[in-house]
């Protein structure tokens, strides 16, 4: 079976049992497993040099929209709050096609893989123009890496009393068949896999109660995890006491959207109630730390959730609203914000990349990832501290996130290399970016 042997690193961040860190450390790879991590480790296969550099697991990203990275920057889109910032760009996500949908994919993807992410979550809730999930589930092919597409809908148009215009929504029978089919062509629940599917209706301000209530069903019947954005901001809670008469939490709770299949998006306006909820339930949370800060929403309560035992994960969130996909950045966001809030002692480096790799690998229901352990799969994020941002750095660990690298030097995804000294080896990405642009260019006319 092909080996690689990563060889002679700085430091090897486990995130095993103990979050043991091996100084001097290699990591075997064999076939697409973590074979044995340790000192003078031999291979006749390919070696890897990781001098100078440290070795943590891959990051994982477990909220975004990849169709955004076309539609970044956008002037109405700037300064507006979250319901703004929608009005202003539905109408230009209309116009996409699978063209769109597979070209952004491809460029998000490739962003999220410089900054050591290894598997991604995507939440794709339109589909303009004939556009399937399938266009993204192709493009993390064609780039190689770990992918969790979620099937997304909304169903509420504006004649409705919705917030996205009717040529956006589709028929809520059509979404769960669209759900089957996606689910039954791509989905593997097996260790190591690829690819699996979720069930993901956008919002509960963009659905109706009964496809809320039936999504869960379906996901369950399937075997497939949930996924949706909740309690984001104000406006969101207003909306959901409004017109539920419950808080968020509440809602999620009586429609089955509790429990360890199931993970939400920011969670900025969780009470201590819905805390404590998700915790007793085992409900995951991907934590959005830039995306909330672009657009206002407040600081998650991510202190709270962890002390009372809520899985948290890192999302980068969509590309119109970050609207930069580093994944190792946003680590150190989500670190930077909550000692805005608690203290400087409110959130250690270490704790941030527990939460970046193993908090993904748990609310994404991955056992097989997360650490650096024999018998796991050979995901790993290799980072240069012998250059210019980690310059000086006393503890090359806690550089990653207090200066840098943002950008990795070497990627493994299942054992394959992605990233080789800093460049994607699977895609020509300049021709990526040319097209991104061009489809970028035509959504502006
Ligand atoms: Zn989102």
């Amino acid at each position: 079976m092909r080996e690689v042997l990563i060889q002679g690193a700085e430091v090897v961040v486990t995130m095993d049992g103990t979050r043991r860190e091996l100084k001097g450390a290699d990591v075997l790879i064999r076939g697409g497993v973590i074979a044995a991590v340790g000192e003078g480790l031999t291979s006749k296969g390919q070696v890897v040099s990781a001098k100078g550099c440290v070795v943590t697991p891959g990051l994982i990203n477990t909220h975004h929209h990849l169709y955004q990275t076309l539609t970044r920057a956008v002037p109405g889109g700037q300064d507006a709050l979250l319901f703004g910032w929608l009005k202003t760009l539905y109408p230009i996500w209309a116009q996409m096609g699978p063209e769109e949908i597979h070209v952004s994919a491809l460029t998000g993807l490739a962003e999220l893989a410089l900054s050591g992410c290894t598997l991604s979550s995507d939440h794709l809730y339109l589909y303009p123009n004939g556009a399937r999930l399938d266009d993204t589930i192709a493009a993390a092919d064609d780039i190689g890496l770990r992918f969790h597409p979620t099937r997304g809908a909304m169903s509420i148009g504006e004649s409705a009393g919705g917030l996205p215009p009717d040529s956006l929504v589709e028929r809520e029978a059509a979404i769960l068949e669209d759900c089957i089919r996606v689910i039954d062509a791509h989905h593997d629940p097996r260790a190591g896999a690829m690819v699996r599917v979720g069930v993901a209706p956008c919002s509960p301000f963009s659905v109706s109660r009964e496809l809320m209530r039936d999504a869960a069903l379906l996901a369950r019947d399937k075997g497939v995890m949930l996924h949706t954005h909740l309690a984001e901001n104000d406006e969101d809670i207003a909306y959901s006491l409004h017109h539920f008469g419950c808080r968020p939490g509440q809602y999620a709770e009586d429609l089955g959207w509790t429990g360890a299949d199931v993970w939400h998006a920011h969670c900025v306006k969780l009470s201590s109630e819905e805390i404590a909820l998700f915790a007793r339930s085992l409900t995951g949370v991907a934590h959005c730390p830039c995306s909330n800060c672009r657009l206002g929403s407040g600081i998650a309560p991510v202190r709270a959730m962890r002390d009372a035992g809520v899985k948290v994960a890192l999302g980068v969130d969509g590309s119109a609203s970050n609207d930069a996909g580093n994944l190792i950045g946003e680590a150190r966001q989500a670190m930077l914000l909550q000692r805005v809030q608690n203290g400087a002692d409110a959130m250690s480096v270490r704790e941030a990349l527990e939460i970046a790799t193993l908090g993904g690998a748990q609310v994404l229901g991955r056992s097989d990832l997360g650490s650096l352990q024999p018998g796991k799969r050979a995901d790993l994020a290799i980072w240069d501290v012998s250059g210019l941002e980690a310059a000086g750095a006393w503890d090359p660990v806690a550089a990653l996130l207090l200066a840098g690298p943002t950008r990795v030097k070497h990627l493994f995804v299942e054992g394959r290399q992605v990233v080789a000294e800093g460049q994607i080896t699977t895609l020509d990405l300049p021709r990526v970016i040319e097209r991104h642009n061009t489809l970028a260019r035509k959504l502006a006319r």
